[in-house]
């Protein structure tokens, strides 16, 4: 398996870096990840400018998006990832310097990273939903950027882990904002709603195309907070991910939701995904997985 390291492919078990890489000492940086279905990048450009946002945010001196396109289709071309479905994950950190908490000195190159792996939808999940639990959002209040700086995020999945469940949704000032690494949507009497965009969130991409495929039947969707006191009476609740594309909740702490199955609308917001990537990407292989 090849990796992308600051301009040179290289086989991922030979690639090294110096242990003053901000990243390592300060979690000093960003990623994405990228979903591929049939060997195309789905929605790319809106990864690319979540990162250069960031990058911005952060004053991290990057700005050669334009190559990471052709990096990545090389790089699936060379680890066979063209067929079926992978994730191109891409990180970009501050680079080497003596560890000090201020910046670098000016022309300090960050460091690039990209690498694919192969992916399978976990099945099971996406058509039986999953349980989550609530947990109290320790995190900081940029959660707007990707950063790498996921300790509270690796906290709450392995406190969903332990009690049995598959992800934790972060609660802030008594609204549920998102979970470790997905968004997440609530039904209620027929009303589709999300937490609104803030820097308590990440803008994410699927999060975005559930807003398009949504507008496109009409079916609207209110950016509305999800508060934590309102679980027990939700009709339905999903999240979504690149990684996680649109799965049911079917157990919030200790209530069932919809009675332990994913619900209607859930369901056709599954379906239309579905059909968006068969359009997007050329791959219908999805369409009869529900
Ligand atoms: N929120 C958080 C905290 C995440 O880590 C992710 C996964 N990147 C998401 C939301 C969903 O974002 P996307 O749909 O762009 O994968």
């Amino acid at each position: 398996m090849q990796i992308y390291l600051n301009g040179s492919f290289v086989e991922k078990d030979r690639a090294g870096l110096s242990v003053d890489e901000r990243g390592f000492l300060l979690a000093d940086g960003l990623y994405e990840v990228v979903r591929v279905y049939g060997g195309n990048m789905l929605r790319l450009e809106d990864h690319l400018e979540r990162l250069r946002h960031g990058c911005r945010e952060l004053s991290i001196e990057y700005d050669d998006f334009s190559q990471i396109e052709e990096i990545a289709y090389k790089l699936l071309g060379r680890n066979s990832h063209k067929s079926g479905q992978a994730t191109v994950y891409i990180q970009i950190t501050r680079g080497v310097a003596p560890r000090k908490h201020r910046f670098p000195s000016k022309g300090t190159r960050p460091t690039v990273y990209i690498a694919t792996s192969p992916i399978s939808p976990n099945l099971d999940q996406i058509k039986a939903g999953i349980a989550a639990i609530t947990v109290d959002d320790i995190r900081w209040k940029r959660c707007d950027l990707k950063t790498i700086a996921l300790l509270p995020n690796v906290l709450a999945q392995e406190g969903a882990s332990r009690s049995g469940a598959q992800e934790a949704l972060f609660v802030d000032a008594g609204n549920i904002m998102e979970g470790t690494h997905s968004n997440c949507f609530a039904i209620k009497a027929g009303r589709l709603f999300t937490p609104p965009l803030s820097n308590k969130i990440l803008a994410g991409i699927t999060r975005k195309i559930v807003f398009e495929i949504c507008a496109q039947t009409g079916l609207d969707v209110y950016m509305e907070p999800i508060p934590r006191a309102s679980i027990s009476g939700l009709d339905e609740l999903f999240i979504t991910s690149t990684t996680l594309e649109i799965t049911p909740v079917i157990r919030l702490d200790d209530n069932i939701i919809n009675e332990s199955i994913p619900g209607q609308l859930t369901m056709q917001v599954q379906k239309m995904f579905y059909e968006y990537i068969a359009r997007e990407c050329d791959y219908p292989a999805l369409l009869d997985i529900l």
